[in-house]
């Protein structure tokens, strides 16, 4: 392979850029050119195709958001946008390409890898939820992000004597919300892959009051419904004032986390290697510290799974 493509799309992640500078890189380190596809899979059917040096992606590691945009494309999801696309690659030349994005960026993939033009996919998503990796690159990013907003609302929620209730990303993953509601100590964790009773939640506050607490926080991932509704359920059920934060985009942006420079990088490079090596329709990934790589369409088949024992554990650690 002479000539390889790069492009980010769907929901942009802390480190995407890390993960083009490492493709770009790793490229020319084997001599093989690298061209930049801007706005995802727009850009990709529009011609927004450009070379990239060395140091076009130089200053960009520790930048969030993506050098190369992103973009989300309904016409991409109909074969015919798709030829348009493989149209494009063909006038640049290009062999393969390395799309780094969540799991309908993956998708997109698949279908350009059976349409007869090699794709290899690199997981850029904060949510953590793309099957066949234990992480996702800017994952721990919104993690910090999260956890720092935690540790500043506990700091008022203690002089105020107030419960919060915090909600988080994740429409159908409760990774962030998992992750970031242990490691901030939160005493209520809800979560789409978990069923909750609203009794058990509320009795679990009235305990913490009963033991003298001065406040409590609630962690909710977005995906099993509104903070303000939950905060107005538990007023109603108990003489206590809630404050409901929805931390919102905020946790999409902002300078990786070096676990998330570290990933990129190393998940870059290996997508390199299998458009070297000739392989397509592969995503790669992390597992047990170790590089893997697997089918995308294996991928989509499956279903991303938060680690419950999690959940159970966070649950002990607030009774
Ligand atoms: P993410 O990659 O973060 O999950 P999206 O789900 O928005 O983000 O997907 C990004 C883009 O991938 C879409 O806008 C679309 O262009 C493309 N895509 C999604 N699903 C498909 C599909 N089934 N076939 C082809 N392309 C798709």
């Amino acid at each position: 392979m002479k000539k390889i493509g790069v492009l980010t799309s769907g929901g942009d992640s802390p480190g995407m850029n890390a993960a083009v500078r490492a493709v770009v890189r790793k490229a020319i380190y084997h001599n093989i050119e690298v061209y930049g596809i801007y706005q995802g899979y727009t850009g990709l059917m529009t011609g927004q195709i450009k070379k990239l040096e060395l140091g076009s992606v130089g200053d960009i590691i520790h930048r969030g958001g993506t050098v190369l945009y992103s973009a989300r494309s309904e016409e991409f999801k109909t074969e015919e946008g798709q030829k348009k696309g493989i149209e494009q690659l063909r006038k640049f030349g290009i062999e393969g390409i390395v799309v780094i994005g969540g799991d309908g960026s993956y998708r997109g993939a698949e279908k350009l890898t059976q349409h007869g033009f090699p794709c290899v996919g690199v997981p850029g998503t904060i949510d953590n939820d793309i099957p066949g990796t234990d992480f996702t690159i800017g994952f721990d990013t919104a993690l910090n992000t999260v956890i720092d907003a935690i540790d500043k609302i506990r700091d008022t929620a203690t002089s105020h004597e107030r419960t919060y209730i915090i909600e988080v990303m994740g429409r159908h993953a409760g990774d962030i919300a998992l992750w970031a509601g242990l490691a901030g100590g939160a005493e209520t964790i809800l979560i789409p892959e978990a069923d909750y009773k609203m009794e058990e939640v509320i009795s679990r506050l009235e305990r913490g009051h009963e033991r003298g607490k001065r406040h409590s926080i609630i962690v909710v991932a977005e995906g099993v419904g509104s903070a303000v509704d939950i905060g107005k359920q538990i007023e109603s059920s108990l003489n206590i004032e809630t404050r409901v934060s929805i931390l919102g985009h905020i946790q999409r942006g902002g300078s990786p986390t070096a676990f998330d420079r570290v990933l990129a990088s190393r998940l870059g490079a290996r997508a390199v290697e299998l458009l070297m090596a000739g392989k397509e329709g592969r995503a790669v990934g992390i597992q047990s510290n170790k590089l893997v790589d697997f089918s995308i369409s294996e991928a989509l088949s499956q279903k991303h799974e938060v680690d419950l024992s999690m959940y159970q554990l966070s649950t002990e650690l607030s009774i």
